[in-house]
């Protein structure tokens, strides 16, 4: 619902220039989450608090049995996480989560280090099986990228990235992960997060086989699950090469960590390497608990005494009121669709803060539409938005590189006006039988772009909505994040590739909000409060388990070079780990425009 006054949104206020001016310990306490100068370093994008799920019990797997008596010696330790390993591979065996690897390949510049020059972007869901076996959502991903890497175990000699590949550290080693095939070296007692854990070194065997896990682990000390894996494969088969891995887990059902985040980087730029390959990718798993068969449950609760309308103002549907409902119908199918497809957040923090922004678009321009706005987070990277009936979707990865609050009211401005406008297109999605597919099949059976002239126009009254709204003072910053994304726009050809909207660019070149991009400052890498664009995963964490979104909340950390800046970037993660149901996590007051004070 939107109110008569127009706010700010706490989370997005902070003008990137300004907290980019400030040490880093003069922030106030605002929550911190949304200032570039937060996210730029390679510890801070992605503090992804392992944040507090409501899982309930009926959907997570049995929980530990912790009557166990704790181990005495650090053998009795290895004999319990090995143990504990099989029982996570054991309790994830029926789940197929969404896992998403966006993979960035580098090249050397001589001001900003090693910067994008393209890009390649892998979804599917992951059978965590008996194989760990994937099934993509994209057609034709990356056919023929000629590189000579090694995904996974089975095509030894394929030259090209195998998504399959990226994923592959959800565990240590699927099928023999015990004593006659590896060493382990205790290190020494780290915490990760507010977790205590016992490091180990992990060697393969003499003669146990290629392919086998070498790093380290962390261990968590109180049940003995591994919750982090740092290393590669060894030893990898001629002409070819296993890359390096840093896997996460997080704490989101009782006794269990499940797999979440996975970076994988290579590349040497140091004088004379002659070796080129060189890339930085993330993967992210989430969808663990997408429910589908839940319609069978649902046939229990039909009442056959709520059929009757007993209300006084029955009335029939005008024609109006018949094409409303209709649309209204089309809306509710594509949102609950792409929800159970594991591709949109359930609604949630994030949309707070999205519709206070729509909220001062509407209020400011005198909007009064028959239903309210509201807004979903689709949970992937590409840089993307679009409507269906009046539900405005922005990608998780657009809102990531958004350098502040204006940024935001741009991209949704461009969504807002096509229904100000009425170029709705979903009515078709009323028909159910139009929802009757199968999740990797769902970007060929729901789009939402709209013809030119209709983006046009969409574009026209959008610049029509930012004058008149309280983001009409600063669309130079706006300027300046198309300017960063025109910059690299040619690089970034899988960030920019839509699935189910219109793009932001086509060819490298931008087409959307055209009219900003000339506004505001030249972009300049050589001034460190200019700052643009926003390295991805630095915004909306997901919780892996059920899909909420949040705001991630990150302590400020000053830009000290123009490399920090990162703009469109992939960056390693490092999740604040924290125990399931633990009352100190910091993510546990969830930051929404509602409980921000207004206009600050
Ligand atoms: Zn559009």
């Amino acid at each position: 619902m939107r109110t008569s006054k127009w706010m700010f949104t706490a989370a997005l206020l902070v003008s990137v220039s300004a907290a980019a001016q400030q040490p880093a310990d003069s922030q106030n306490s605002a929550p911190p989450n949304a200032s570039a100068a937060t996210s730029a370093p390679a510890n801070a994008p992605s503090q992804t608090q392992a944040s507090q799920p409501h899982a309930s019990a009926p959907s997570a797997p049995p929980p530990t049995p912790s009557a166990l008596p704790q181990p005495t010696t650090m053998d009795q330790v290895v004999d319990r996480f090995i143990e504990r390993e099989h029982g996570l591979m054991k309790a994830l065996a029926t789940r197929t989560p969404v896992v998403e690897t966006y993979l960035q390949n580098l090249t050397a510049d001589p001001q900003l280090g090693p910067v994008p020059s393209e890009d390649h972007y892998f979804l599917g869901r992951l059978d965590m099986g008996e194989t760990v076996d994937r099934k993509d959502y994209l057609k034709d991903q990356d056919k023929g990228m000629q590189t000579r890497l090694m995904g996974g175990f089975n095509k030894l000699f394929k030259v090209e990235y195998q998504p399959i590949g990226f994923s592959w550290m959800v565990y240590a080693d699927r099928t023999d992960f015990d004593r006659s095939h590896y060493d382990f070296h205790y290190i020494r007692r780290e915490f990760l997060g507010d977790v205590r854990c016992l490091v180990f070194d992990v060697t393969p065997k003499k003669g146990s086989g290629r392919g086998r896990f070498l790093g380290r682990l962390w261990v968590e000390d109180q049940d003995f699950n591994i919750v982090r894996l740092n290393g590669t494969y060894y030893p990898a088969p001629r002409n070819s090469y296993f890359f390096h891995m840093d896997s996460w887990r997080l704490n989101l059902i009782p006794g269990y960590w499940v797999p979440a985040y996975i970076y994988s980087e290579e590349g040497d730029f140091s004088a004379g390497v002659k070796n080129k390959i060189a890339f930085k990718a993330q993967t992210r798993i989430w969808g663990y608990d997408l429910k589908k068969e839940g319609k069978d449950d649902e046939l229990t609760q039909i009442r056959v005494d709520s059929v009757k309308d007993e209300s006084a103002t029955t009335q029939d549907a005008s024609p109006l009121q018949a094409e409303r409902v209709w649309q209204q119908q089309a809306e509710d199918n594509v949102v609950e669709r792409l929800t159970s497809a594991g591709l949109l957040a359930p609604e949630g923090d994030v949309d707070h803060i999205l519709q206070t922004v729509v909220n001062n678009l509407e209020v400011t321009n005198n909007i009064d539409l028959p239903r309210p706005v509201r807004t979903r987070v689709l949970l992937t990277a590409p840089l993307e938005t679009f409507s269906v009936g009046n539900t405005i979707v922005i990608s998780r990865g657009l809102i990531d590189v958004l350098p502040d609050e204006a940024s935001l009211a741009a991209v949704l401005s461009h969504e807002l006006a096509h229904i100000v406008l009425g170029h709705n297109l979903g009515s078709k999605y009323a028909f159910n039988d139009r929802m009757l597919f199968s999740d990797d099949s769902t970007y060929n059976n729901l789009g939402f772009k709209h013809i030119p002239e209709e983006e046009t126009a969409a574009d026209k009254k959008a610049i029509e909505l930012l004058n008149n709204s309280p983001y009409a003072q600063k669309l130079d910053n706006v300027g300046l994040f198309f300017k960063a994304l025109q910059a690299r726009a040619p690089q970034l050809n899988a960030l920019l590739t839509t699935h189910l909207g219109n793009p932001l660019a086509e060819g490298g070149t931008i087409n959307r909000l055209t009219a900003l991009a000339t506004k505001g400052p030249a972009l300049d890498n050589n001034k460190l409060d200019q700052v643009a664009a926003l390295p991805l995963g630095g915004r909306v964490k997901i919780n892996p388990w059920d899909d909420k979104a949040e705001m991630v909340k990150t302590a400020p950390v000053a830009i000290t070079s123009a490399r920090d800046k990162m703009p469109f970037e992939v960056t390693p993660f490092y999740p604040r780990l924290a125990r399931y149901g633990s009352g100190n996590a910091p993510a546990t007051a969830p930051t929404t425009a509602a409980n921000s004070p207004s206009g600050n």
